[in-house]
């Protein structure tokens, strides 16, 4: 017997087979369901579309908001540092364009 999940968007991943794609080309369908998900596990997204094995969205982490707020504080000071003397504080360049990548990472 089939059980149809809910069809999703969004990264998916088989830990079988280590396909990737969109949780859309999953397989709705799951056969056995009872049978191939314990109470408690996280709920697959569908079947595999390469294997069949079951297929799970890729939870996105929450970038904590706190977190993200200091960063772009201190990147805010790390700016106004490099202002004064660019060629004194290469670091702070570094540091800044790391905590840029991180900020756009965590907002992406
Ligand atoms: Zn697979």
């Amino acid at each position: 017997m089939n059980t149809y999940m809910e069809p999703a968007t969004g990264p998916a991943e088989c830990a079988a087979c280590g396909w990737k794609g969109d949780a859309i080309d999953v397989e709705c369908a799951i056969a056995d369901f009872g049978d191939r998900v314990a109470p408690g596990e996280i709920c697959p997204a569908g079947e595999c579309p390469e294997c069949g094995a079951l297929a799970h969205l890729i939870e996105k982490p929450d970038p904590a908001p706190e977190l993200l707020a200091a960063l772009k504080a201190l990147r805010t000071e790390l700016r106004a540092h490099v202002k004064l003397d660019v060629k004194r504080h290469y670091s702070l360049m570094v540091a800044d364009a790391a905590a840029g990548t991180a900020i756009a990472k965590a907002e992406a």
